[in-house]
């Protein structure tokens, strides 16, 4: 199915896309809104859709004429947006981290970027300045009563859920340390074992690298507080940016790769930029026992991994006594140099990420690999309800052309039963961000019965949609024109009333 809501030239060959329509997403959010309704272009909004839809991604990529190095450089820009009886409104907020403030003051960069933003001043400005600016721009989830914005060198931003008035760095009530790194990526276990609960991890990395594990309680009353802790310490430079969990164990993979800090500390590179793959070395599964399973207490396992650098997971089981993960696997480390220019990236120079299932035996230190999908695709998940479960079905954004690399610009739903898909296509000129999957009563029980969200940046208007589609056959149930023009972002999620 390819269903397009642009105008497309039906001569067009599929993969066509312009550079400059990708590119021109790359714009500072000017405004911020309170409640501010969506305006309807196409169908209508289920009205049994009663929630709210938070996204964080990069908001600000230009002061005083100068751009960020690489997107992910900018500052955290969160949207909420309300859906209530048939109308969604929004309220945005940029995240009020300490650099934030201080930059929006001076209208300068002040600090350095990760992914490789210089502040003002030249290499000797740059030089010898290891403070890491928190830019609270990755993730942004509901736990309790604080919003949390997140970035994973660093502890949470809380804000309020309403306002998005930033409260200031959380502590999680006292369980981190100051500036204690926490995940962009928590994943919430739907209940496993009988309650709900949001698992997480933080990680001390050097030669040798420390995964702490955390479970806090999500439901009720007692939501947000702390039900176990664990750390265990590995071997090598971990780089974690996801992970996945069963009900009995916590899944990470560490990638063959090596951080050589001297560019950055001489200020000739972001911290990311020194960053590189090893390719003699030997990617490991870290399979961690989570307190409240099966294997309680007992020492971590590693397990041989594919060769390649995976970001993200999709979803992981167990099953005869073997666990599943699913992730998106780059053959190589997807790095902007420091003389590349973001916008001017050539897709076809780049590794694409592919879709791939491993299958661990944790006993025989064994895995075996397949490809689920040779389409290039990010930000892909499931059904909330089937995660840590044998799941079926999947939702992610992936390029047009069915393979090679290409800009984000289709919405896939994937059958791993039947090994067949459906897009939904915003080509040639709008590019799809984050799906999320939001569930309908039904969703417990059916397991691709609800609806899926996702912004799409929409070049012919130099603005934002907010698409709503049916998650069983990727139908337009709505599109909705947003009232700000939001860059491509990060993640997000699905909190109902
Ligand atoms: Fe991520």
């Amino acid at each position: 199915m390819a269903v397009s809501y642009l105008k497309k030239d039906s001569s067009q060959n599929e993969a066509i896309f312009s550079q400059e329509d990708w590119s021109s997403a790359y714009c500072n959010v000017e405004k911020e809104l309170n409640n501010a309704e969506l305006k309807l272009v196409k169908g209508s909004i289920p009205k049994q859709i009663s929630g709210t839809f938070y996204r964080n991604g990069p908001g600000r990529l230009e002061r005083g004429g100068r751009w960020v190095h690489h997107p992910f450089d900018g500052d955290g820009m969160i949207a909420a947006f309300k859906f209530d009886n048939g109308k969604i409104k929004i309220t945005n907020r940029f995240v009020r981290t300490k650099e934030w403030k201080e930059e929006e003051k001076s209208q300068k960069f002040l600090y350095r970027g990760v992914f490789g933003t210089q502040k003002e001043g030249g290499l000797l400005a740059n030089a010898f300045d290891i403070r890491l600016k928190n830019i609270a721009n990755t993730h942004v989830i509901k736990l309790g009563n604080d919003l949390l914005a997140l970035w994973e060198a660093s502890s949470p931003y809380s804000l309020n859920p309403i306002t998005l008035e930033t409260n200031g760095i959380s502590d999680l009530n006292g369980v981190l340390k100051k500036g204690e790194a926490f995940s962009a990526h928590p994943r919430f276990d739907p209940g496993h074992h009988k309650k709900e609960r949001m698992v997480t991890f933080g990680v001390n990395t050097g030669p040798k690298s420390t995964i702490r594990l955390m479970e806090f309680s999500s439901e009720g009353e007692k939501a947000g507080s702390l039900l176990s802790d664990r750390k265990d310490s590995f071997n090598g430079f971990a780089f974690l940016h996801d992970f996945a969990i069963t009900p009995n164990w916590a899944i990470f993979l560490q990638n063959a790769i090596s951080f050589n800090p001297l560019p950055f500390l001489l200020g000739q590179k972001g911290a990311a930029q020194c960053l590189a793959s090893k390719p003699d070395g030997n990617p490991q599964f870290l399979l961690i026992p989570r307190d409240c399973g099966k294997f309680a207490g007992a020492p971590p396992k590693t397990v041989n991994a594919p060769k390649g650098f995976v970001f993200h997971h999709l979803n992981a089981w167990e099953e005869n006594e073997k666990i599943n993960v699913e992730s998106i696997f780059y053959d190589d480390f997807p790095s902007i140099g420091p003389d590349d220019n973001f916008r001017k990236i050539d897709f076809d120079l780049l590794p694409e990420g592919i879709l791939k299932r491993c299958e661990i035996n944790p006993n025989k230190n064994t895995f075996n690999c397949s490809t689920l999908s040779k389409q290039c695709c990010e930000f892909a998940m499931v059904n909330p309800y089937f995660e840590g479960l044998k799941s079926r079905f999947s939702w992610m954004a992936t390029a047009e052309k069915k393979e090679g690399n290409g800009p984000l610009q289709a919405i896939k739903k994937f059958d791993s039963l039947k090994e067949e898909e459906i897009s939904w296509s915003a080509a040639p000129r709008g590019f799809v961000s984050e799906p999320i999957f939001i569930p309908s009563q039904e969703s417990k029980s059916e397991e691709d019965n609800g609806w899926v969200v996702v912004l799409v940046w929409n070049s012919i208007r130099s603005g934002t949609d907010l698409i709503i589609l049916d998650s069983k056959d990727l139908t337009e149930k709505a599109i909705l024109e947003v009232p700000i023009s939001i860059p491509h972002g990060l993640h997000g999620s699905w909190v109902e009333n």
